[in-house]
């Protein structure tokens, strides 16, 4: 069985039937079946009217479910998604940014998902309709390890959702892998930092991705840099704030590796985001 519908009423009405499985941009879902068309119904979303597109609401920026990775990078955006759309520019290929949705990264929840710890850093929340109307949940409780979420069968996402309050300051992303481009990572952080005009940090918002079975903001890290001088900033991150990751041993790196890449990614992202504030 195949649909196509073109509102989210009529595939809320159709999930609540039958347990499709969900393709927006098809770039996770078509290499998945490995050969094998699924058993099961599949419903094709890319056609649903007021899905794609990027909007500041007066309580949050909103982008809906069908937003590609070509969207984001083109839109005009607050520097702290500046780590959104470096991460934006990391996923697979220009073709595959092109094709590929945000909201499809995070409901395949891989732990090395390139979009997981930008959005983590901007407090992203994930928006769910059903039948039964919307509901919201954070994106820290969405996934809930390797390839699961908390969406359930007759739920559709439509929108993520950054809440104003998390949108200020300057962000900063780096993946690390065995090649630049077209490459899954090693390790990969995002950071996120409100610097005072005197020069100490208000808020600071770090993440750490590949290094658990689901990315990970690093809440004494970001304690532990609140209200310090901007100088030697990086000196404050140390191998026991990355000493919480969970990291496997697999062909790409080990797990010691991938924690010692996280901590020196994450000194580099802070001293990026300092650099921003202090150059400008
Ligand atoms: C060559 C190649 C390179 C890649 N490189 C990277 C990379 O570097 N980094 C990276 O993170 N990823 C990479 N990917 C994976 C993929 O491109 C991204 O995860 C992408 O963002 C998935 O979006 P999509 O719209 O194609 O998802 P789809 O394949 O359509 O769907 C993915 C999953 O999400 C579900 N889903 C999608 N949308 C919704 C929705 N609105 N509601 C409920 N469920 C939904 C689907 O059911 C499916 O389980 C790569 C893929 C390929 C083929």
């Amino acid at each position: 069985m195949f649909e196509r519908p073109t509102s989210v009423d009529e595939a809320s009405r159709l999930l609540a039937e039958t347990p499709f499985a969900i393709v927006a941009g098809g770039t996770d879902f078509y290499p998945g079946l490995r050969d094998q068309w699924p058993a099961g119904p599949v419903m094709d979303i890319s056609a649903i009217e007021g899905l794609r597109g990027i909007t500041e609401e007066p309580e949050h920026w909103r982008i809906g479910a069908l937003t590609t990775w070509t969207d984001l990078i083109e839109h005009p955006l607050p520097r702290a998604f500046d780590a959104l759309k470096l991460s934006a520019r990391e996923v697979g290929s220009v073709q595959i940014q092109n094709r590929a949705t945000i909201a499809g990264n995070l409901c395949n929840a891989s732990p090395a998902a390139d979009g997981v710890p930008p959005l983590l850093i901007l407090d992203a929340r994930i928006e769910l309709a059903s039948g039964s109307g919307r509901r919201t949940i954070e994106l820290g409780e969405f996934i809930q390890g390797n390839r699961r979420t908390a969406r359930r069968a007759d739920e559709i996402v439509t929108a993520i959702l950054l809440p104003n309050g998390s949108t200020s300051g300057v962000s900063h992303f780096l993946k690390l892998g065995a090649r630049k481009y077209l490459v899954i990572s090693i390790a990969m952080v995002a950071a996120r930092l409100n610097i005072s005009a005197e020069g100490t940090v208000v808020d600071a918002a770090v993440s750490v991705g590949s290094c658990s079975e689901v990315a990970l903001r690093l809440g004494a890290l970001e304690e532990a840099l609140v209200g310090k001088p901007v100088d030697d900033l990086a000196s404050h991150v140390t191998a026991e704030h990355v000493s919480t990751l969970t990291p496997i041993d697999d062909v790409r790196a080990s797990g010691q590796y991938r924690r010692d890449a996280a901590q020196e990614l994450l000194r580099r992202s802070i001293v990026h985001c300092v650099s921003e504030v202090t150059n400008a």
